[in-house]
């Protein structure tokens, strides 16, 4: 199987480009702010759990997302592989993901990052709150939390894959056309 992570601060354009690539690599797209959204719209103790944390802009405990990760690496394996969307977020997740894929011999296959900057960040979610109604994107002080949580817990996670040599890195800032079409060369 194949794991590609799809990387990027809060409103680079991931979700945008994973319908994309799930179409066209035949990947299971798997983002867990949308697992997590519908145990909330479930009321789940799990859901009940994280929308707290999610409304603040802060992250959801690592050994949560990473007990959703693996039940579905175990339940999902039909496609050519899976394509993460928000997950590894700290480096604690990376070395669990890691540690869950060696178990079967496997491994992170790239990361394929997309990079805006804190500016356009605002931009982008701003503009999605009309489209989605996310309540995480309608506040400008959750925004603001998401973006410093995204530059201390998760930015470091560009260095942990560029040690290993799976980083690639796309200008997030180009056409959504262009932003795919970089993407196509990549994989
Ligand atoms: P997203 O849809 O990826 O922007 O995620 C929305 C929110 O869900 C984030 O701001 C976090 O609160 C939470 N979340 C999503 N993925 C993770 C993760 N891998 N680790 C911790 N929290 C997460």
């Amino acid at each position: 199987m194949k794991y590609y992570i799809l990387f990027g601060p809060p409103g680079a354009g991931k979700g945008t480009q994973a319908k994309f690539m799930v179409e066209q690599f035949n990947l299971r797209h798997v983002s867990t702010g949308d697992l997590l959204r519908r145990e909330i719209a479930n009321k789940t103790p799990l859901g009940i759990e994280a929308q707290k944390l999610i409304e603040n802009g802060l992250l959801v405990p690592d050994e949560v997302v990473v007990g959703m990760i693996e039940n579905l690496f175990t339940s999902e394996r039909t496609s050519a592989g899976f394509l993460l969307d928000g997950f590894p977020r700290t480096i604690r997740q990376a070395q669990m993901l890691d540690e869950l894929l060696k178990k079967n011999n496997e491994e992170v296959t790239k990361v394929v990052s997309l990079m805006i900057e804190d500016e356009l960040i605002f931009e982008r979610i701003t503009h999605r709150a009309q489209i989605e109604g996310r309540s995480d994107d309608a506040d400008p002080a959750v925004i603001q939390n998401r973006i410093e949580t995204y530059h201390q817990k998760t930015e470091p996670l560009i260095e942990y894959y560029k040690e290993r040599g799976k980083y690639e890195e796309i200008d997030g800032n180009q056409t959504i056309e262009a932003v795919a079409e970089s993407i196509a060369t990549i994989m």
